[in-house]
């Protein structure tokens, strides 16, 4: 199994050792790989270039008009992509709050990797494999053919490069930014962050040889990062299932989550608050809002959503009946005819 370690991005960004969005550890971990004429894996688990473009003068940050979210920049097709519905627009060049044309990227995606780990090693061959670089026939299995024959040194990618995936000579695999994994807002995030983690991890190393993980984190103390390092899965999962236990997630409660949409906030808060009253009578303290989700609005429709945690006691099937009970008579109402309401037993 390959060794793993973490390199702390806050410390080096202090003392000024960042070399673009590497640590020294990565970047001398990638030299080491060209000049033994051995492969490395860099993940980050977003595409485009940057995940969102900022005025420097006054903070405006540019979203899309049907989402609740800033659209990334795509520097290849040199335009801003929403990547929840889609919807493009032409690259800004000038502040539409203040006029400034003091734009600048913010944090980046698998295209500035990309582009920087090509001016930082000129000698390497780079490619990318995401979403943007498999769209056409075959550009995916080209990729892995490329890669297994050694015509690519440093293959940049999403989630795509962390399955099931076996080469011979990867000696080094870069995870750019285990941040964006352990922040994300889900009761599940850190089982995922571990899993992630050490998928992309197994493409480090093989035969006779011990390849090298490092993980680019500002949270080096993490505990799942702790785990992850002393490959126990063991101590992550008694402490998550303690956590879940605590907290009545699932596997010990079963979860039904009730997403609620319509195109006018005001209409949908006035639902959304309605249902979680009701079922909040009949299910007390096991519901949990109503509340917008990560991405409050899509394709112009708001969303909210309340969770409903369940007992495993058997009596699931009543509980059903009622919640949608309660949903029926909510849609049934006259303001709500274009309400939308669906349940989701145990989401994933
Ligand atoms: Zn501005
Ligand atoms: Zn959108």
């Amino acid at each position: 199994m390959p060794g793993l370690v973490t390199a702390n991005t806050q410390e080096a960004y202090k003392r000024k050792l960042m070399r673009s969005v590497f640590t020294p550890e990565l970047f001398g971990g990638i030299t080491d790989a060209l000049a033994n004429k051995e492969q490395v894996i860099l993940f980050q688990n977003r595409r485009g270039f940057a995940p969102y473009i900022q005025c420097g003068k006054c903070g405006w940050i540019p979203k899309c008009k049907y989402c609740d979210v800033s659209k990334t920049y795509h520097k290849n097709q040199s335009r801003l992509i929403c990547h929840y519905c889609g919807h493009t627009t032409s690259l800004i060049t000038k502040c539409e709050e203040c006029g400034s044309d003091e734009i600048k990227t913010r944090g980046f995606g698998t295209e500035k990797i990309e582009d920087e780990i090509q001016l930082l090693f000129p000698e390497a061959r780079v490619a990318r494999m995401d979403l943007d670089t498999t769209r056409a026939k075959k550009a995916y299995e080209q990729l892995i053919y490329q890669f297994e024959n050694r015509k690519i040194d440093i293959l940049v990618g999403t989630q795509m490069v962390t399955k099931g995936l076996d080469f011979d000579h990867v000696s080094v695999v870069g995870v750019l930014n285990a941040d964006n994994l352990l922040n994300y807002p889900d009761f599940r995030s850190y089982e995922r962050s571990f899993q992630m983690i050490m998928q992309v991890s197994g493409r480090a190393g093989r035969k006779n040889k011990r390849g090298k993980v490092i993980i680019q984190t500002s949270q080096p103390n993490h505990p799942v990062l702790q785990d992850v390092i002393a490959y126990d899965y063991i101590r992550l999962f008694n402490r998550q299932m303690a956590e879940r236990k605590l907290f009545r997630y699932p596997p010990y409660y079963r979860l039904i989550k009730i997403v609620v949409k319509h195109q006018n906030r005001d209409r949908l808060d006035l639902a959304a608050s309605h249902l979680a009253t009701a079922f909040k009578t009949h299910f007390n303290r096991n519901v949990l809002g109503p509340e917008y989700p990560v991405v409050g609005r899509i394709q112009m429709w708001f969303q909210k959503e309340i969770l409903i945690k369940l007992p495993r006691d058997g009596k699931i099937q009543e509980a059903k009946t009622k919640i949608m009970e309660i949903i029926n008579r909510t849609k049934s109402q006259p303001n709500n005819s274009q309400l939308i309401v669906y349940a989701d037993v145990d989401p994933m």
